[in-house]
């Protein structure tokens, strides 16, 4: 009976991983490993809870060959979930082997404690070499999951390894038509079996859910683009930075930073040449920025960056800097040699507004102003006049 239910968990199991497969495609090899290595384990269950009806070469020597070969499976599918490369020559070898061994021990019900034997290493060696890479969690952002497969791993090692060493001490008892007897250690180890489907798959689909859910969080605050922050992304960052400085000497400095006349490179050149100044101006601003800064597109052509500095002098000092930085520089696509500017409006903490949104509203505003002024400056101040003539100058 519970070879029978353990048979039923293990199908469902694996329709759940196989028919997870779409859902995360670089997960995918590893859920259709793990969905048919759980088909092998459930087939084998099946076979040996239906002994006595079927022919004992199907319900013994498959039935053991098929268990034995499922730990491999099980091993290869978590190397898979682990980023790591598949193992198919050493894997076919050793699954060579045990269908020899299997085979050569027979149907014979004398060599019930060989096979069981055979069984039990190989899940113990599973979970022997599984665990190192789950506790090097490579690859696993996943406290939760992870955790409980270590678990698993460890529970279901143990226990194969003390039945190995039950089976070796004290042999198995085989009932008179040639089935197992009744005992709580075989009552354990199968109701353990049963289980273990059921276990994997959560271990396995609860990994590749935190590895979803991960992935829409990076998509969502990564522009896909330049893959500097979203808008979404910096209003989180640029939040906490704004909290973290609280109460300390030195100011948060806000700019926002618009490319000059960008719809003519559209017009000029095509939109595919204007994403690829867009692009290249991603790479050109993280170059300039120091490591502190964080930066975002923050719409269209415009581009915004918050970072620490001692004054709104010096927020003025590298906006200016940028803006140099820009001109400098010439974008090369294809045959086209395109020359950027940008313009740029700061405003600082706590000189400007205390909030993100006060900040972002004094930046954008500056940043009209320095169009208004003839674009390509920085324009720090709302006494626009002063602001105009020092950028001009510098
Ligand atoms: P200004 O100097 O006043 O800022 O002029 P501008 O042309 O840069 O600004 P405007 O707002 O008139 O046009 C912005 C253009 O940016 C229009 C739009 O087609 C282009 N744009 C916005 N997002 C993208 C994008 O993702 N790729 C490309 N290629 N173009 C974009
Ligand atoms: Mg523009
Ligand atoms: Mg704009």
């Amino acid at each position: 009976t519970l070879f029978f239910i353990g048979a039923i968990n293990a199908f469902i199991c694996a329709l759940m991983m196989i028919g997870s497969r779409r859902l995360h495609p670089p997960s995918r090899p590893a859920l259709l490993w793990a969905g048919t290595t759980t088909i092998t384990l459930g087939a084998a269950m099946a076979l040996v809870a239906s002994r006595g009806h079927l022919p004992d070469t199907i319900s013994i020597l498959l039935a053991n060959t098929l268990a034995s070969i499922g730990a491999l499976g099980i091993y290869q599918s978590f190397r898979l979930l682990c980023l790591r490369k598949p193992r198919h020559l050493p894997i076919a070898l050793v699954a060579l082997v045990i269908v020899t061994a299997h085979a050569s021990l027979g149907t014979s019900y004398d060599n019930h404690e060989a096979r069981i034997a055979i069984t039990c290493m190989m899940q113990f060696a599973m979970a022997a070499l599984t665990l190192p890479m789950l506790l090097r969690r490579r690859g696993i952002d996943a406290p939760m999951p992870l955790n409980w497969s270590i678990c698993v791993m460890s529970t279901f090692g143990t226990l194969n390894l003390l039945r190995l060493a039950a089976v070796i001490r004290q042999g198995v008892a085989v009932d008179g038509g040639g089935m197992l007897a009744g005992s709580v250690m075989q009552t354990v180890a199968i109701t353990l079996y049963a289980l273990a489907p059921m276990a994997f798959a959560l271990a396995f689909i609860g990994i590749v859910n935190a590895r979803i859910a991960g992935d829409l969080r990076r998509l969502a605050i990564t522009d896909s683009l330049t893959g500097l922050l979203t808008r979404r992304g910096f209003h989180d960052r640029a939040a906490l930075m704004l909290e973290r400085s609280e109460g300390q000497t030195g100011s948060i400095a806000l700019m926002m930073i618009d490319i000059d006349h960008f719809k003519s490179i559209n017009d000029r050149f095509g939109h595919g040449c204007g994403d690829r100044v867009l692009r290249r101006f991603g790479r050109l601003l993280e170059d300039i920025l120091p490591s502190r800064a964080i930066a975002c597109r923050h719409g269209g052509e415009e581009f915004c960056v918050m970072i620490e500095c001692g004054d709104a002098d010096a927020a003025r000092r590298l906006a200016e800097s940028i803006c140099e930085r820009v001109r400098a520089e010439t974008v090369i696509d294809g045959e086209h040699r395109i020359r950027l500017s940008v313009s740029i409006g700061v405003a600082t903490d706590p000189f400007d507004g205390t909030g993100l949104d006060q900040l972002l509203t004094s930046a954008d505003r500056r940043a009209y102003f320095a169009k208004d002024s003839g674009r390509g400056c920085v324009i720090a101040d709302d006494d626009v006049s002063t602001q105009v003539r020092h950028a001009r100058d510098f």
